[in-house]
């Protein structure tokens, strides 16, 4: 496994792996690793050739209010995880390489950006797009993997592949969860095990809705309500938001009458998580 830190060395590195015409396959990530990186490196490796991983903490993301400092850091057990994997390449860069200080060129998808997690966290999808555009050109994968724990994000690298022509495809995978339903996180490590325990309310919400559905709910308005009414049963939990919308466009929609998206997002103390599930009729 090649671990390259600079754009020079993974780009000659990515033109090695494909030679021959090999398919690569890129699975982009902040590190902390856990089971649900470590099944996109599965699909990866099993819908293409070669697999590249990347890991770095995109400053660009995040809030000056947000968690960028005491973001979990853990670069030894996750190249050790990616080895035993079989994964070709790691590329991690630092952020001076990664960016230029005077750098003024920003990815933005107009619109999409702004909604869900990107109401919440103004900026937060431009550094996203930004940055996944700019390993994109450096990796220049064949495929993409993403989880669908960020089904906004997916909705908005999938609209920026689109719309500018990324000769990418991007594969999104299901959410994988802790055995009690939370869905893992590396964000989890700063619960504590009160808030540990509360945050369950997140999956329990989307569990609720999902009955409901299955037993023949299908107005969005009432879903909803239900949802929230499970996430207010913790009061220590701060509902961020509860939305009930069409997976591409991020928009409400009032009934469930094709594929539709529950998406939640709820501050655990001082911890913000994200959960959803995608209901099919
Ligand atoms: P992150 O390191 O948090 O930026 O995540 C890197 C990739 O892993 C993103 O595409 C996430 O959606 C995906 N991911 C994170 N958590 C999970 C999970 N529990 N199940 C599946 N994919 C996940």
């Amino acid at each position: 496994m090649k671990i390259c830190a600079t754009i020079a060395d993974a780009r000659a590195a990515c033109f090695d792996l494909r030679s021959g015409g090999k398919r690569l396959g890129l699975v982009p990530t902040m590190g902390a690793l856990h089971a649900g990186h470590l099944s996109l490196v599965r699909a990866a490796k099993a819908q293409c050739d070669v697999v590249a991983v990347s890991i770095f903490v995109n400053p660009t993301q995040f809030a000056p209010s947000e968690d960028l400092a005491k973001y979990p850091r853990t670069f030894e057990s996750d190249r050790a995880a990616l080895e035993k994997e079989g994964v070709d390449l790691i590329f991690a860069p630092a952020v001076e390489e990664m960016y230029r200080p005077d750098e003024t060129t920003w990815v933005t998808v107009a619109e999409l950006s702004e909604k869900l997690d990107g109401q919440s966290r103004p900026g937060h999808f431009r550094g996203v797009t930004t940055v996944v555009s700019k390993l994109f050109h450096i990796i220049q994968p064949d495929r993409a993997f993403f989880g669908q724990k960020d089904a906004a994000q997916l909705a908005v690298i999938r609209r920026m592949v689109r719309d500018q022509n990324f000769p990418v495809e991007i594969v999104g995978c299901p959410i994988v969860r802790e055995a009690d339903g939370l869905a893992m996180s590396s964000r989890n490590v700063y619960l504590n095990k009160e808030e540990r325990a509360r945050a369950l309310v997140l999956p329990n919400s989307l569990q609720r809705v999902e009955d409901a559905f299955r037993h023949g709910q299908q107005d969005a308005a009432q879903l909803r309500a239900l949802g929230m009414e499970v996430v207010a049963r913790e009061p220590s939990v701060r509902l961020d938001y509860f939305e009930i919308v069409d997976p591409n466009t991020l928009d409400p929609v009032e009934t469930i009458s094709r594929l539709t998206l529950v998406a939640v997002a709820a501050y655990v103390g001082a911890t913000r998580l994200i959960d959803n599930v995608l209901l099919a009729p």
